[in-house]
């Protein structure tokens, strides 16, 4: 037995499934999750001593790879100072400063202690802003836990609000509508139908929680203009976007401005931070400023904002992102062209560094029902091989996955030297 076999065992007995979070309990491919013991730059480290090159990236935060020393440094200097004080710091104001400089659609910003809180607190604010009950989001677009945004898409057709987890009430889900991502049709159909009840469009500006789905030409603009013709709010989740696709995320890289963003992962340098803000005539509407209330005992926590900024004044760096993005193309390109050379159909997505490869024979994947059509038993089998092989990928077809600064040149070819041998046995 391994030693993470032994500690899957152990956790599952006081831990449902063993996780934390779903994903990392390996359903989707089955076998055990590898319990991790420590990181650095582009590798991890499991119980048994095993180095894995990691696209996980604790699943979007480290864009400057593992143990980034400054961040490191950072949170252990702040710590001295006390863990948490329940009153305002200035760290958070930097913290503001530094978000609004970065992302400037982001007059004013609120920290809070997960994407999740953040998506849920904007939609809170825009229903409280506009007196609007109804939203609506994308099929296959992932916003966190929150009750109004746990509702399933039904296929491809216009659905109104069926929850897609015991525990939701239809009477939430029902305020929310899922139309197709890319589609604008379906978009503007949803509008006709409910002009003066939808608060807010919520997007993931590229689709990561559906493997890697980037916006088609005109689908955000779109979206804008949907937004001012019926006056409704227009949220960018760039929680995984935000600092990844662009140094002023998506909102920057498509030059498609929203009314309020969310922010999390990266803005955290791997601590627990989220954040949304926005056009500051909506955004005061928060209480204290505003009647619609939202809180947090750890919101700014100050060890937190000093990781945070630690990893924000890093993205300064000349040519950081050219050289990150430059290595995602060569990697999702690369793995592809194996994939034919073994006469596996494959294609990928890839925007900014973030990445995602389908195994179909479609040319290009853009909505979720493409994405969930895809080969998952080849998918599987590449996935235990890599694994083998010493490369540690995102345990299911829908995830998208992330390269860091610390994945060079070399660790993608080594990447690409392990794939080739692992395509060549799916293939047989
Ligand atoms: N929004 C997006 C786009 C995400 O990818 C995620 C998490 O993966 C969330 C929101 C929720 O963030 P958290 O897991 O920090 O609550």
């Amino acid at each position: 037995m391994t030693k993470s076999e032994e500690l899957f065992a152990r956790a599952q007995k006081t831990i449902p499934g063993g996780v934390n979070s779903p994903v990392r309990a390996f359903k989707a491919v089955g076998g055990t999750p590898r319990f991790i013991t420590k990181a650095d730059g582009p590798y991890i480290w499991d119980a048994d001593g095993h180095r894995y090159i990691d696209y996980i990236q604790s699943w979007g935060p480290m864009v400057l790879g593992h143990n980034n020393e400054k961040i490191r440094n950072a949170v252990i200097t702040a710590s001295y100072e006390g863990l948490s004080f329940g009153a305002p710091t200035e760290a958070e104001i930097h913290m503001a400063e530094k978000v609004s400089q970065l992302v400037p659609s982001m007059e004013m910003v609120r920290m809070v202690n997960s994407g999740t809180e953040a998506t849920m607190s904007a939609i809170r604010l825009a229903r409280g802003y506009t007196s609007r009950n109804k939203i609506l989001k994308f099929e296959g677009c992932y916003h966190g836990h929150a009750d109004s945004l746990l509702v399933k898409a039904g296929s491809g057709a216009l659905t109104l609000g069926v929850p897609s987890s015991p525990g939701v009430p239809d009477d939430f889900a029902k305020h929310t509508i899922t139309v197709e991502f890319n589609n604008l049709e379906s978009v503007k159909q949803a509008f006709a139908e409910c002009p003066d009840d939808i608060s807010c469009i919520i997007v993931e500006p590229v689709a990561g929680n559906m493997n890697c789905i980037p916006p088609v030409e005109g689908f955000l603009e779109g979206l804008r203009e949907v937004c001012d013709e019926y006056g409704a709010v227009l949220i960018f989740d760039e929680v995984m976007t935000g600092f990844r696709v662009s140094r002023g995320g998506a909102q920057e890289r498509f030059g498609v401005t929203p009314d309020l963003t969310c922010l999390g992962k990266v803005i955290g340098g791997g601590m627990p931070v989220g954040c949304f803000g926005g056009k500051a005539k909506i955004i005061t509407h928060i209480a204290p400023t505003g009647p619609i209330y939202q809180a947090g005992t750890l919101s700014g926590n100050p060890v937190a904002m000093a990781a945070g900024l630690a990893a924000l004044n890093q993205l300064e760096e000349p040519d950081l992102y050219t050289s990150i993005f430059s290595n995602t193309q060569a990697l999702a390109e690369g793995l592809t062209k194996l994939a034919h050379k073994h006469g596996i159909p494959m294609t990928y997505n890839v925007a900014g560094s973030m990445f995602g490869i389908f195994f179909t024979e479609a040319e290009k994947v853009t909505n979720y029902q493409q994405a969930i059509s895809c080969n998952n038993e080849q998918f599987k089998a590449f996935y235990h091989g890599m694994l083998e092989a010493g490369v540690y990928l995102a345990p299911a077809i829908f995830e998208a996955g992330f390269v860091s600064k610390a994945h060079t040149a070399e660790i993608i070819d080594a990447t690409l030297a392990a794939a080739d041998k692992v395509f060549a046995d799916v293939a047989h």
